[in-house]
């Protein structure tokens, strides 16, 4: 099946007659925007030192979605693979392609945007935890200043991605750094090579640390 084939089958076999793309997006990007207003809004005077815990946790954010992609997303583990490698390398990386990385309509969001429940399950379950295990041995200025580095992460990966699949000529890929980042990610949406390179999506620091930058 090639991938023309493939996206009329996804859409008349598996995006939800009721699927509504706009209610799907609005929903991620909410909860994704409040999340770190919500967390920079519980911090008090802060010192410079507390701080820097936003730039290290954008950084720490880099290294996690390496890992979750390159591991979860390409690497079938049983169990989790129907909500992991399934969606992403099976569905995602079928429907876009190096050759057709652009959506169609709005119903294409549905494999463009993670689930909403991924979103959901991030503010419910993931955040929750990171404040319990943080909170034991940090101040929590630097907690809180964590959180939002870790939801702000997330909401960069969601644009960017999304800026990644946009058309050619679109007004905002006239900024070199995009234009950079959405060639980077074209490349791990080539089926030859991605499950080996171009695992980042908002910068290419961990494909740069651990080598799985694709050089030509
Ligand atoms: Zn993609
Ligand atoms: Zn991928």
């Amino acid at each position: 099946m090639n991938t023309l084939e493939f996206r009329q089958h996804f859409r008349s076999n598996v995006i939800p007659a009721r699927y509504r793309p706009w209610l799907h997006v609005s929903f991620n990007f909410t909860v994704l925007s409040l999340l770190p207003v919500f967390f920079l809004w519980q911090i008090q005077s802060p010192s410079f030192l507390e701080w820097l815990t936003l730039p290290i946790f954008l950084l720490l954010g880099n290294f996690a979605v390496f890992l979750i992609h390159k591991y979860l997303l390409h690497r079938r583990i049983p169990l989790i693979a129907p909500h992991t490698y399934d969606i992403h390398s099976k569905q995602h990386h079928l429907f876009y392609t190096h050759e057709y990385v652009e959506w169609d309509s709005p119903k294409d969001f549905y494999i463009l945007f993670f689930p909403w429940w991924t979103v959901a399950g991030f503010a419910v379950f993931a955040l929750p935890a990171l404040y319990f295990s943080l909170s034991f041995f940090l101040p929590s200025n630097v907690v809180w200043l964590a959180l939002s580095g870790a939801s702000l992460y997330f909401l960069l990966y969601e644009t960017l991605h999304w800026i990644s699949h946009l058309p050619k000529q679109h007004p905002l890929l006239r900024l070199r750094a995009l234009r950079w980042m959405r060639n980077h990610h074209l490349v791990h949406h080539n089926p030859q090579l991605m499950h080996h390179y171009n695992f980042n999506i908002v910068y290419p620091l961990s494909d740069w640390l651990f080598k799985t930058s694709y050089k030509p």
